[in-house]
């Protein structure tokens, strides 16, 4: 046997985690004479501080499981999804130097940045009724928006030397012929719905080439219950449907936020501070899966250079391996039955290694390959 293995070293499922709306931002809940900071109101403002929304996360869920990878999806600009009132710091993600190190701090230990908009959206108070807008239709002209994008993200790669590969709309609304702009600024997936039951990727959406990436499980998963009966019974077909999910080896992708409050002020019923025990019960039970901790593009790039990989049998030990894009190390695992193979153009000799009782292969070289039984 030699396979292409469908998820890095032949896992049932990755698991991806996106969290949105990371802000240079404090919700002030006190009166203002109080100086004191806490996590449960930090959006991102207080950086890597110990009163810090981040260092709650990291000290409560990543110091616990430090084999979690996340993706947090960023708006650029001042978030305004907040009322101004009662945020009074409230910063671009450029202008205070505890946020940046916040960036920083991520970048450096390897997990993901992802583009959630410049603004998030706007509170269009021209109506009787306010009501938010998508955050394109404030701007009368398509390219006036995109233009914004594309200045963000140079001045991202400039700063962070990190150059952004992928989003998610903020409350995944979106219109179609922006996608075009999009991939034409450089992005290679985008988190286009939040679907409970589906584990879809797609190298293709509507027929744009971009990876379109799923998101599918609310991180309140196990959240204690002290609900409805109704509201117990979604709650188990919800956990069926995670296990369903890995028993088909789909994408888990977990879905929450580090904002804890939303735009009309009611405290946003997905976010890491509240659901910090159902985190941890999730990540604890994935434990017990073969799991692959990925960021969106981690998995956006297995997915594509799968997909554009092929193996064919020549002879009963030999196989050719290519790719369709001219890629000459193709960054996926493949699943052998002997340790040992042989290329046939090089005459070099490869050694794989055991996950779980399979040989294992990453990032082999395309060519011609010999099974050398041992
Ligand atoms: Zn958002």
């Amino acid at each position: 046997m030699f396979e292409k293995a469908k998820w890095f070293n032949d896992y049932d499922s990755p698991v991806i985690f996106g969290i949105d709306d990371l802000s240079n931002a404090y919700y002030n809940y006190d009166s203002p004479e109080n100086r004191n900071f806490y996590a449960k109101y930090d959006f991102g403002y207080r950086g890597l501080k110990e009163d810090s929304i981040f260092t709650y996360f990291k000290k409560f869920l990543l110091d616990k499981y430090p084999e979690i990878k996340y993706t947090v999806f960023l708006p650029f600009g001042k978030m305004s999804a907040l009322h101004k009132s009662n945020t009074p710091y409230l910063y671009s993600i450029f202008d205070t130097k505890d946020f940046i190190d916040l960036l920083r701090y991520i970048i450096k230990s390897g997990n993901e940045i992802a583009y959630h908009g410049h603004h998030h959206g706007y509170k269009n108070a021209s109506f009787l009724q306010p009501t938010w807008c998508k955050e394109y239709e404030s701007f009368a002209k398509k390219d006036e928006f995109i233009n914004l994008i594309k200045n963000d993200l140079e001045k991202f790669e400039k700063m962070f030397n990190y150059k952004i590969k992928g989003g998610r709309s903020p409350c995944f609304m979106w219109e179609d012929e922006l996608i075009q702009p999009l991939i034409d600024l450089g992005f290679k997936w985008w988190s286009f719905h939040h679907i409970e039951k589906n584990g879809f990727i797609s190298r293709q959406y509507k027929g744009y080439n971009i990876v379109s990436m799923p998101s599918n499980v609310e991180g309140n998963i196990f959240s204690p219950n002290f609900k409805s009966l109704k509201g117990k019974i979604k709650d188990i077909l919800k956990k069926r449907n995670l296990k369903r999910l890995i028993k088909n080896r789909e994408v888990i992708s977990v879905a929450e936020h580090f904002m804890t409050s939303r735009a009309d002020g009611i405290r946003q019923y997905l976010n890491i501070f509240d659901d910090i025990y159902s985190l941890d019960k999730l990540f604890a039970f994935f434990r017990t899966q073969k799991i692959w901790y990925a960021t969106f593009s981690d998995v956006a790039k297995y997915f594509t250079d799968f997909h554009n990989s092929k193996i064919i049998k020549l002879d009963s030990n030999v196989f050719s391996y290519t790719n369709n894009k001219n890629k000459t190390t193709p960054e996926i695992s493949i699943v052998s039955s002997v340790r040992k193979i042989k290329n046939l153009e090089t005459g070099k000799f490869y050694y794989a290694h055991m996950v779980d009782g399979k040989w294992i292969f990453n990032n082999l070289k395309i060519g011609k390959y010999r099974l050398i039984d041992e």
